[in-house]
Formats: structure tokens, sequence, C-alpha cells
């Protein structure tokens, strides 16, 4: 499969495929390794198009939904037309992000638009229902952290050291002078101290911090908007967590933990999507695990599994890309087709084979 790379002149449009990750995309004119477009880049196309769609992945977390909104706000302060469009709408849980109303499902009819830019979304697949929804765009951008993104899109903006998308938008609005603003501030905030485990995960640097401490000076109420996101979770996630302990089991000497949700648990619990953020983060914690993975049974045949790492040598998106998934080296996941015990047996042995169980 070919790959879609920076290299190519805005508004040149070739038929956009899916790029196989085994095979980085290479450049149709020099032949070399895609590299990043310029910020200078991005910002031209931003400031001469009118119609903006503004994308994230499915099943979106608070990186994809905070930097869908503070992108489409700062383009709505240059007076662009912006959708923001997300298969799985605003959630519950974030919809105390300022302009969190802006962000919608997107139509069924699609929409003509100028420019797509997708944001925190790996494969381009995973923009789900919101990809349909545009009939025609001159250009895509494609802005994101995860090692495993191959590159869609003309203007592609890939770095695996930003420990957040949120982050590298924050460095493109202050490179570019494109508007900041407090609302703009808080979603950047959000989507940066959740995908850093507030601040904690190896990749936050320095920056990280110093970025943190430019959006407080903006204008973010850091003890407001903590306990929105973690101090405000309902009963019912809780009653899932109680539910999941009960099905903990460990492997390979202790060095690899996981739970699991039947689709039958989630329908007695009565529990959303979104309930399940962060429970991984529970088997994480304990001293001795290296591999922590949640397996959630979909309604499709399909499993999805949450893994999570505490080294860098158990890299459990290159775990993930071997059943079609991918991510980070410490979060990554994949959807699976199986039963819960068929995919169970599968991945926790695909993972103790990497994980070495006897030392
Ligand atoms: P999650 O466990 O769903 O929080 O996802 C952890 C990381 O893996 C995130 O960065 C996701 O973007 C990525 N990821 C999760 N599921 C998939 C998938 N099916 N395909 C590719 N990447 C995924
Ligand atoms: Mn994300
Ligand atoms: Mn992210």
């Amino acid at each position: 499969m070919q790959g879609f790379c920076n290299h190519r002149p805005i508004g040149r449009q070739e038929k956009r495929t899916i790029v196989d990750i085994a095979n980085p995309p290479l450049c149709g004119g020099c032949k070399t390794f895609m590299t990043n477009c310029t910020f200078a880049g991005i910002n031209s196309a931003l400031r001469e198009h009118e119609r903006f769609a503004v994308l994230g992945h499915v099943r979106p977390d608070g990186d994809a939904l905070g930097s869908q909104l503070a992108l489409a706000l700062s383009l709505k302060q240059l007076g662009k037309d912006v959708r923001v469009w997300n298969e799985d709408g605003m959630l519950e849980k974030y919809s105390f992000l300022s302009r969190a109303e802006l962000l919608t499902e997107p139509p069924s009819a699609p929409e003509d638009v100028d420019v797509a830019i997708a944001l925190d979304t790996a494969i381009q697949n995973r923009l789900g229902t919101a990809l349909e929804a545009i009939r025609s765009a001159k250009i895509w951008i494609n802005i994101d952290h995860h090692p495993s993104n191959p590159g869609y899109g003309d203007l592609v903006y890939v770095d695996p050291t930003a420990p957040a998308t949120g982050q590298i938008l924050f460095e493109l609005i202050k490179n570019q002078k494109l508007p900041l603003d407090g609302n703009i501030a808080e979603n950047l905030y959000v989507a940066i101290c959740t995908d850093t485990g507030s601040f904690q995960y190896p990749n936050t640097t320095a920056r990280t911090f110093e970025i943190a401490a430019e959006l407080v000076r903006v204008g973010v109420d850091v003890g407001s908007v903590s306990q929105q996101v973690y101090e405000n979770f309902p009963r019912r996630r809780v009653e899932l967590l109680r539910e999941l302990l009960r099905t903990m089991r460990f492997e390979g000497q202790g060095r690899v933990a996981s739970f699991s949700l039947s689709l039958k648990t989630a329908a007695e619990l009565g529990v959303i999507p979104e309930d399940n953020e962060g429970l991984i983060d529970h088997l994480r914690a304990i001293r001795g695990v290296i591999v922590a993975v949640f397996f959630e049974e979909l309604a499709d045949g399909k499993v999805r599994v949450s893994m999570r790492s505490k080294s860098e040598k158990a890299d459990v998106c290159a775990i993930c890309q071997k059943f079609g998934g991918g991510g980070h080296t410490l979060a990554a996941g994949a959807r699976i087709r199986g039963t819960l015990a068929e995919v169970e047996e599968r991945v926790l042995k695909a993972i103790c084979d990497v994980v070495d169980c006897n030392s």
C-alpha cells in the first residue's frame, strides 16, 4: 500500500489509502522516509482556507477532545467556519470543557470542507464515522504523537516525544501566533494533564511543566479542572471497578495483571464506555506488575484490549500491532475478533512471550 506524505504540494490530491504500518511511507517524489512538515506550513493552510472539520479518534480521551476543542476555538477566533466532529460526541465526563457544546457527532449526510484535521489519531480509520462525514477536503492535516502513526494526510506533524497532542498544539499556537485565550488554555491543559496521567508518565518533560505553567497564567483554574476530571465520577464507575477486581488475574509471576468486562456485567451495571477510562491504572499501580491489560467484550464480536506497561522493554504498542492495533510504547490498544476467553488467552500468551517472566 502507498502512504501519503507531507512532501506533496498542498492541494495535489490523489486517492487516499490507509497506510500499512509495517511499511513506513516514502515520498513519491524524493523516495525518502516521510518527515514532518513545518508549523509554518500548517499555519498557512489554516489561514488560507475557510471551512474546517476538526476530528479526533473514536472512544475519545481527554487529549482527543481537549485538542479538538482547543484547535477549533483558535480557528473560530480567526473567523473560520469550523465543524468539530467525533463519532462518540462529547462524553458526559468531559462536558465541563470550555465550549464543549461545539463538539458533536458527525452528520449522516457528508459535508464539503476545505481542510480536514485529524488530531491524536494513530490510524485514519479510528476517525470512525467522522471520516465518512467529509465529502471532500482539499487538504488533510494529521497532528499526532503516536509512534505508530504512519503519516496519512498531506500535512503531517507526528511527534512521538510529545506526551500529548495538546502539547504539540500549544507549540503550534505559540510558534505561529494563533489565538490563545482562557477557554483554549483550559482545553489544552486537560489534554496534557490527562495524557500524562497528571504529569506522572515518563514522557512528561520540563517543557510540559513550562507549558502547564503558561496555561495556568492564561487563566486555567487547576483545582477546578482537577476536581472535574478526577473527583466527579458517577458511582457506577466505582461499582464497575468492584466487579473488574473480582475478575483480576496474574500471569508470569505477577508481572502481568489483567481483568475483564463481559457484555453481561456491563449491562447489569448500566455502565457506559467512558466509565472504564483509567481503571486499568489500578492494575499498573501494583508492585511487581510490568504489563496491565483490560479486556472489554464488545457487541460486534470483538474484544477491546487496553494495555499499559511500566517498562520500555515491554513495548505494548508492538504487542498490540501484532493484533492490528497500535498506540505508544507504554500505552496501547487493539480490537480483536473472538470471544473474551479466546482473546484473553491469545493476548496474555503474546505478552508473556515478551515480558521475561522468569527473570
Ligand atoms: P486506551 O487503552 O484505549 O486508552 O488506548 C491507549 C493508546 O492506544 C491510545 O493512545 C490509543 O490511541 C491507542 N489505541 C487504543 N486502541 C487502539 C486501536 N484499536 N488501534 C490503534 N491504536 C489504539
Ligand atoms: Mn487519545
Ligand atoms: Mn494522546
